[in-house]
């Protein structure tokens, strides 16, 4: 066997980093803040204050290999500690904010945080949980307004000591870990995944390449989705390798203020959950005329599935692209982006539609198979429905601590939990959750597939089809459905509406009008609660 003979030089985010600084300089980092006021850092500053985050941490004795939480909203000070606690050999920890206190009082006891960095206004949260963690020796108050109580650090205080000049870091191992975030686990107890430098790196490379994300230097890059969720899906880190200018939301995540800052700051690319893009699409529809997003190349949407109908009114109403994306907290996350192939380009719209609203086929580097309960591999036939199963460079092979053993196969994949077809086109079509698929008399019935038909009613604004129990079939689908303000069905008519598309023994048994759907911390349904509230209706009458 012949050895290559190329470097082995290190993938870490270090190089990320130093290589903002040394080529795009004056290039812009904004973030909103609280009072809506605007915040603007180049990457020079955001370097320079990423070498003072760790140097601080060097002072304070924060040893290699620490945890260092953030609490906080997405802005330039969670981005400084996004670069400058992983290249000096921390690891950070993305606390979810939405979470409960207890459930984060768990998660910052078991990942072990001994620094933790927060937003002024999330005090009242983190005080909530604070003296469960036992490992917590300093906290750090980031925000502008007066000082910090006894017991905080001041963020800027604590920068400003440090100098910016002269400092190296430290030479890392690409395997050594750069972050770790938890998964959002609506069942059990939520578990940690801990990314590497390397693992990190080729993510970031994926993520701006043409095919997948296609991130590039002229881009900005607004990223809507939480940082605290699965590390705002490699944003950041892509935008800070092509020197992107990085647009921040703050606290403000209501359609109209996302939509201003858009417009405001011409972004290109903007990212988040179909939630906040089902409100923008209604103020658009309410609005005609009054945004200009004409700088908008993109909408990445993922986290749950964009419904077709949402994709097809930003296109035809205000020709805007959505770019839909699917992936998990356990992926980095990304796994599979909704793009069509070039041989596709002859298609009809709803032919077209009907690709770019799956999930999308495998980015490089992720392979995917399905599986039935027995584990024996299932065609791409596009109708075959089983779990889906990845690996690549950029999936645990582990949780942190002895957690979900189970999620990973023998030979070396992940079990997502996704029940979905594959079509000979390799394009995914998430069904379900496994947890949340719906069987009747034996048959699986997808809730997805009927809430995106729901969803394309003109009267609905959101729909959620789940589980309920039932004495001869066991299970039966029943919808909760939203109305868009103004606007009314009867059940009659919705049946009538999936009847066009259903088999009957898949159309919902009812129609539960609600004013909201329940969801989870990162905004997917949670289909547990609506069970709990209605999923007994059909015995209980
Ligand atoms: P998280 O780790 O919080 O990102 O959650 C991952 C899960 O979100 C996946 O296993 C899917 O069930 C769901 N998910 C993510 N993206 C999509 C999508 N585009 N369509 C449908 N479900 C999605």
């Amino acid at each position: 066997m012949l050895a290559g003979r190329m470097m082995a030089f290190p993938l870490t985010l270090t190089h990320i980093l130093e290589r903002a600084r040394t080529y795009f300089p004056t290039h812009e980092v904004v973030s909103r803040r609280p009072d809506k006021s605007l915040l603007r850092h180049t990457y020079a500053q955001i370097h320079a204050r990423s070498v003072q985050l760790a140097r601080a941490l060097d002072r304070l004795g924060v040893a290699k290999g620490t945890r260092v939480a953030t609490l906080c909203w997405n802005h330039h000070a969670h981005l400084e500690a996004y670069l400058g606690v992983p290249a000096s050999g921390r690891v950070i920890h993305t606390l979810n904010l939405r979470l409960h206190p207890t459930e984060l009082g768990y998660i910052a006891s078991h990942a072990e945080d001994e620094v933790v960095i927060v937003d002024r206004s999330l005090l009242p949260l983190f005080e909530k949980f604070r003296a469960e963690v036992k490992s917590i020796r300093h906290v750090i108050v980031y925000g502008d307004d007066g000082p910090v109580g006894d017991g905080y650090l001041d963020y800027e205080k604590v920068l400003a000591a440090e100098s910016t000049e002269g400092y190296v870091f430290p030479e890392l191992d690409e395997n050594d870990a750069a972050m770790i975030c938890y998964t959002s686990g609506t069942t059990g107890n939520p578990k940690g995944v801990v990314f590497s430098h390397r693992s990190m790196t080729l993510h970031t490379f994926m993520a701006c390449s043409a095919d997948c994300l296609g991130v590039r230097g002229s881009d900005v890059v607004f990223p809507v989705v939480p940082m605290f969720h699965a590390a705002a899906w490699g944003l950041p880190y892509a935008t800070v390798m092509s020197g992107a200018k990085l647009i921040f939301p703050g606290p403000h995540l209501d359609a109209a203020s996302v939509v201003e800052l858009m417009a405001q700051e011409k972004v290109t690319l903007a990212a988040g959950v179909p939630t906040i893009w089902l409100g923008i699409l209604a103020l658009l529809d309410a609005s005609p005329g009054k945004f200009d997003l004409s700088s908008v190349r993109s909408m990445l949407i993922g986290g749950s599935a964009a419904p077709p109908a949402m994709i097809e009114g930003f296109r035809v109403r205000h020709r805007l692209e959505v770019m839909h994306a699917w992936g998990m907290t356990e992926m980095s996350p990304l796994g599979t982006v909704a793009h069509l192939k070039s041989h596709m380009a002859e298609l009809t719209d709803e032919q077209k539609l009907g690709y770019r609203s799956s999930q999308g086929f495998a980015a490089p580097f992720v392979e995917c198979r399905h599986v039935d309960e027995s584990g024996k591999i299932l065609p791409w036939d596009g109708v075959t429905m089983g779990e889906l199963e990845v690996r690549g460079p950029w999936v645990a092979q582990s949780y942190f601590g002895d957690d979900g053993a189970d999620r990973f196969t023998k030979d070396g994949w992940f079990k997502t939990g996704d029940v979905v077809t594959l079509c000979a086109e390799g394009y995914v079509r998430i069904t379900d959750r496994s947890k949340d698929v719906i069987k009747s008399g034996g048959e699986w019935i997808s809730s997805v597939a009927l809430e995106n038909a729901l969803m394309s009613h003109p009267a609905i604004l959101e729909a959620a089809v789940f589980a309920g129990r039932h004495e001869k079939w066991a299970e039966r689908p029943l919808a909760a459905v939203v109305f868009k303000t103004d606007k009314t069905a009867t059940s009659d008519e919705l049946r009538d509406h999936l009847a066009q598309s259903f088999a009957k023994f898949w159309l919902p048994d009812e129609y539960i009008v609600v004013q909201q759907i329940p969801r989870t911390s990162t905004g997917k349904f949670l289909k547990t609660k609506l069970r709990e509230l209605y999923g007994d209706r059909l015995i209980t009458g």
